[in-house]
C-alpha cells in the first residue's frame, strides 16, 4: 500500500475475528501487524464458546448480524477444507417442547428463509423421533448447514496465512494508545515487557472485551462513541456419559441468547451451554449451584438426563451492548463517518454468531480500509 510506515494495518486483538481481518487485509495485499496482549494467540472470548458454525437462523433481516453471518459460514467450510482444520457439519435440529414453542420454531424458520440459509426442513414429532430417538419434540425445525468445528485450528491457520504475507502476529504486546500523524496514518505504542512503537497507516480495534477500552486509548476517538460495554456470562455443564444425539439440538432462542442448547465438541464429548448472567467482572468460574437449573431446562427435550451426569465445565463471557431486557442490538463495525477518524475500524459488541462471522467480518473492514 505504502512504505512510509512500519506496516500498513495495526490489528489490536488476536482473536478470530482479528486474526480474520488481518487474513483479509493481508489478501487485499496490505502488510499487518496483529497486537495481542496475552502470551497465545486466542485467550479471549474465541475460547469460550460453543465452536458452533451457525447457519445464520436467528438474525433480523438486513441486519449484519444475518448478512455476516451466512457469508461468514460460507466462506469457512472452504477455508476449513483448505486448511485441514477439523469440523463436522453435523446440522442442528431447533426443537418445540410445548405449544406455545411450535409459533417460535416457525417463527426461527420463517426468519432463516427471509436470510437465505440453505436446506432447511420443517420435521413432524415423527421425523424428529427417527432423526434423534432420545429427544422430545412436538415438532422441529433442521438445519443442515450448522456444523462444529476446531476453532484454534483455525486460528492458527489465519496465523500463518498473515506470517505467509509479510505480516506479524505480536502477542505480549498491549495496546496502550495510538495518536494520528500529521498527514495521515497513527503512531503506535505498545507494552508489556518490551514496549514498542510503529507507525501505521490505518487500525482496526477487534479486541473483544477490550475494544472499549482500546478505542478510548485512541487520541481524539470521540467518547461518546464508544458504546457501554456489558458481561453477559454464560456457564456450560459437561456430560458425563455417551453424547445422547448426533445432532445439534437447541430450544428456541431465550431473550439476549441463543439459549441452554446440546453441543457435541470436536472430541465427541456432550455439553450443555451456554446460560445468560449479566455479571460485573470477568470471572470464569462455574457455579455448581446452577446444576439444577440445567437439570430442569435440559429434561424439556431430554426427558432421559440422568441425576448427577452434569459436570461444571467452562464458562464464557459475551461483550454485550446492551443490559438485561433491553433489545439485543447489531454488531458494531464503526468507521470514519461514526467516530471521525480516517483509517479506523472500530468492531464493538461481536458476540455471537462472531466466530461464525469471522471471515466476512474481515471481508467488510478490508472492504472498507480499501485505497
Ligand atoms: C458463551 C459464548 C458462546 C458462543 N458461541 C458461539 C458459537 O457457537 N458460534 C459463534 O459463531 N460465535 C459464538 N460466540 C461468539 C464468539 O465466540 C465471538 O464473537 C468471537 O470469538 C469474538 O472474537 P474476537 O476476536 O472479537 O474476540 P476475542 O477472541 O476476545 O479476541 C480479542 C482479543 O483482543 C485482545 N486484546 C484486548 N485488549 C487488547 C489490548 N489493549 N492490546 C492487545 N490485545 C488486546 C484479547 O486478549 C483477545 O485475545 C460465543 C460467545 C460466547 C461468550
Amino acid at each position: 500500500m505504502t512504505t512510509a510506515f512500519d506496516f500498513d494495518v495495526a490489528v489490536i486483538g488476536a482473536g478470530a475475528v482479528g486474526l480474520a481481518c488481518g487474513y483479509q487485509l493481508a489478501l487485499g495485499g496490505k502488510t499487518v501487524a496483529v497486537l495481542e496482549k496475552e502470551r497465545f494467540i486466542g485467550q479471549g472470548v474465541s475460547s469460550r464458546n460453543s465452536e458452533v458454525i451457525h447457519a445464520g437462523l436467528y438474525y433480523p433481516t438486513g441486519s449484519l448480524k444475518a448478512q455476516l453471518c451466512v457469508r461468514g459460514r460460507r466462506l469457512l467450510y472452504p477455508f476449513l477444507d483448505a486448511h485441514g482444520v477439523g469440523y463436522e457439519k453435523c446440522g442442528k435440529i431447533v426443537v418445540a417442547t410445548s405449544e406455545a414453542e411450535i409459533a417460535r420454531v416457525q417463527a426461527v424458520a420463517e426468519q432463516a428463509r427471509i436470510n437465505g440459509v440453505e436446506g432447511l426442513q420443517m420435521l413432524t414429532a415423527e421425523q424428529v423421533h427417527a432423526l434423534e430417538p432420545q429427544a422430545k419434540a412436538l415438532m422441529g425445525l433442521l438445519s443442515p448447514e450448522t456444523g462444529i468445528f476446531d476453532s484454534h485450528g483455525y486460528m492458527l491457520a489465519l496465523e500463518g496465512e498473515i506470517q505467509a504475507r509479510d505480516g506479524a502476529v505480536v502477542t505480549g504486546a498491549p495496546f496502550e494508545g495510538a495518536e494520528p500523524l500529521p498527514g495521515g496514518g497513527f503512531k503506535v505504542r505498545t507494552g508489556g515487557s518490551d514496549p514498542a512503537e510503529m507507525t501505521v497507516a490505518q487500525i482496526v480495534i477487534s479486541g473483544g472485551l477490550g475494544a472499549q477500552d482500546a478505542a478510548a486509548r485512541i487520541a481524539g476517538y470521540p467518547a461518546d462513541q464508544i458504546p457501554k460495554l456489558h458481561y453477559g456470562k454464560g456457564v456450560y455443564f459437561a456430560l458425563n456419559g455417551k453424547p445422547p444425539f448426533q445432532h445439534l439440538v437447541y430450544p428456541p432462542p431465550i431473550t439476549g441468547a441463543l439459549g441452554v442448547h446440546y453441543k457435541r465438541d470436536m472430541g465427541g464429548r456432550a455439553h450443555f451451554g451456554p446460560d445468560l448472567q449479566y455479571v460485573d467482572e470477568i470471572n470464569y468460574d462455574v457455579d455448581p449451584g446452577r446444576a439444577a437449573g440445567f437439570y430442569e431446562y435440559v429434561r424439556h427435550f431430554w426427558p432421559a438426563l440422568p441425576d448427577g451426569a452434569l459436570t461444571p465445565d467452562y464458562a464464557g463471557i459475551r461483550p454485550k451492548l446492551h443490559g438485561p431486557g433491553e433489545p439485543q442490538p447489531d454488531f458494531r463495525v464503526d468507521g470514519a463517518e461514526r467516530h471521525g477518524l480516517e483509517g479506523l475500524v472500530a468492531l464493538f459488541g461481536i458476540e455471537s454468531p462472531g466466530l461464525t462471522s469471522s471471515l466476512a467480518i474481515g471481508e467488510k473492514v478490508a472492504e472498507m480500509l480499501k485505497g
